[in-house]
């Protein structure tokens, strides 16, 4: 049962709504007495969230297993450690990070004087919404951050998830600060409330449809946001590319086994998406069209290789680790595109079923510029799934302006011998991030911004990022007495300008 006692995860019950505004109040009170705000406090509240981790990390793997059949690994690098990483940054930096910022050095000579400065201060009680494909560190990554600044924050964990959703509201009282911290779960009756009060901030990771939602409930109280939303992340393959390595590395961050031998960054993974901390993962090549077939054919060989088909043992149908769509009805989407590619003659490798398990092979679907459109949507909707468009173009410029004219991708993967084309290529495109030659990395790097552009998202966190995107930033000047001869100047009437001093 996805939400049974078994296994020490508590029952998943969904927060009511008086207790929401209860924890609403409690919440704000904690944070009007400034307690919040000390270096102690926040410092405490971040060890005390890797302490959560440390202690209960075989029951955080059931309960991902639970969820979406995620292995014990996988939960580690795609989930966990990213999340120590976060904590183990902010805690060996947040005091600097808090610190005043002096502003003297570009000030203009008058203003030298009065000591301009920004003061960091915590924008207010948080609210931060996450999703289920990586249910810890898309909750607990955006919590580093408002602890960080100093706020106060409600998580609204992921219905999709309910056993680490149960499990986090169990452990979270117990470690940090329960006043300052709180867990809601549930799903839009929940989400609406919470959306209705203003807050300090709100970070929501999900889908646009709902963070169209989100932005427009925050409008109405003036609530900033940050939103780290999905689509179509493209790969460009040059034709100066080494096809074996880009298809290997690929394939590595698509889809993973549970055979640590493939440089395992993660595994199964149907359900890399966007995800912050490790992958964000490759939707759709755009190939240039000398090379598409043979990138085909070993993209072919490299999943042969990757994942032999049943009955070998290391099939994805058996591999004990591999996990599996969400639901039927992301399997049934599948499905649609594997056969509207197959019934177009499009379809050029078949990754292997079990409907019992939900588990799903990568296959492979060899389309044009001029099937948009057709393929059941195969080319407009991000896929969020095993099932990847490899599109051939005339050449780089092409691939370049068919991504110019799509939405702005949360990620944007450049396979060339030459770093030139890399260069060309961020050069000309918008995308939350770059990569040259491998996927998804830029997500682990904790001191870069992650976040999206445009349809892809607005704002971005992960480490100084985070403390940032909580932290309201107050400009502020100082202006003694002893200038009074220098304010003189600008006292009307203006016609004793100058006289006065
Ligand atoms: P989901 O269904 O878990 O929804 C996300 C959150 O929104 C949940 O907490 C849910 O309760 C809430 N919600 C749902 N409908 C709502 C409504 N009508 N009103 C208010 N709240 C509502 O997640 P999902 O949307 O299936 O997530 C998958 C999407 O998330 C994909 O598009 C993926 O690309 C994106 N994603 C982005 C990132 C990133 O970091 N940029 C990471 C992971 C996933």
């Amino acid at each position: 049962s996805r939400m049974g006692n078994e296994n020490g995860i508590p029952e998943y019950k969904v927060t009511s709504l008086q207790e929401i505004e209860k924890l609403y109040e409690t919440l704000n009170n904690r944070f009007s007495t400034g307690s919040t705000e000390s270096l102690a406090y926040r410092l405490y509240n971040l060890k005390q969230l890797a302490y959560l981790i440390k202690d209960n990390e075989k029951r955080i793997h059931q309960a991902v297993y639970q969820d979406i059949g995620k292995g014990a690994y996988d939960c580690n690098l795609s989930d966990l450690w990213p999340i120590i990483n976060e904590i183990d940054l902010a805690v060996r930096r947040v005091e600097s990070w808090m610190k005043d910022e002096s502003k003297i050095w570009d000030a203009m000579l008058s203003y030298k004087t009065m000591r301009p400065r920004v003061k960091k201060q915590p924008k207010g009680v948080a609210l931060i919404i996450s999703t289920w494909n990586y249910p810890w560190q898309l909750t607990l990554i955006p919590l580093v951050g408002a602890i960080s600044a100093g706020c106060p924050a409600v998580l609204k964990v992921s219905e999709h998830a309910p056993s680490s959703s149960a499990l986090l509201a169990e452990l979270l009282p117990r470690y940090l600060d329960p006043e300052g911290y709180s867990v809601v779960t549930g799903a839009v009756d929940e989400t609406t409330r919470l959306l209705e009060k203003p807050w300090g901030h709100i970070l929501y990771t999900g889908a646009g449809g709902v963070g169209k939602i989100v932005a427009a409930a925050a409008a109405k109280t003036l609530t900033p946001t940050t939103l780290e939303l999905g689509g179509k992340s493209p790969v460009i393959v040059s034709s100066c590319a080494n096809l074996k390595i880009t298809a290997r590395r690929m394939f590595s961050i698509k889809q993973m086994t549970a055979d640590m031998r493939y440089v395992s960054l993660a595994q199964p993974t149907h359900e890399i998406c966007l995800c912050q901390s490790l992958l964000v993962a490759p939707d759709y090549v755009l190939v240039i069209k000398d090379k598409a077939d043979e990138f085909i054919k070993v993209c072919r060989e490299t999943l042969d290789t990757f994942f032999p088909p049943s009955p070998s043992p290391e099939s994805i149908l058996y591999t004990p680790q591999s996990s599996s769509l969400r639901n039927t009805g992301d399997l049934d989407r599948m499905l649609s595109y594997i056969e509207e590619a197959e019934q177009g003659g499009k379809l050029v490798h078949r990754g292997e079923l079990d409907r019992n398990s939900r588990r799903l092979g990568i296959s492979l679907v060899k389309t044009n510029l001029n099937a948009i459109g057709e393929g059941g949507g195969l080319l407009e909707q991000e896929v969020f799934g095993p099932v990847m468009a490899i599109i051939p173009v005339d050449d780089i410029d092409a691939a370049i302006k068919y991504i110019n004219n799509r939405p702005h991708p949360l990620a944007l993967y450049v396979c060339s011998g030459k770093r030139s084309v890399f260069e060309k290529v961020i050069n000309e495109t918008r995308s939350g991030s770059a990569t040259w030659n491998d996927f998804g990395l830029a997500t682990l790097a904790r001191n870069l911004p992650f976040g999206g552009i445009g349809a892809s998202g607005w704002g971005s966190h992960h480490g100084k990022d985070g403390f940032d995107t909580f932290t309201h930033h107050k400009a502020v000047l100082e202006i003694p007495y002893i200038f009074e001869p220098l304010m003189a100047l600008r006292y009307p009437p203006l016609t004793n300008f100058g006289k006065r001093v």
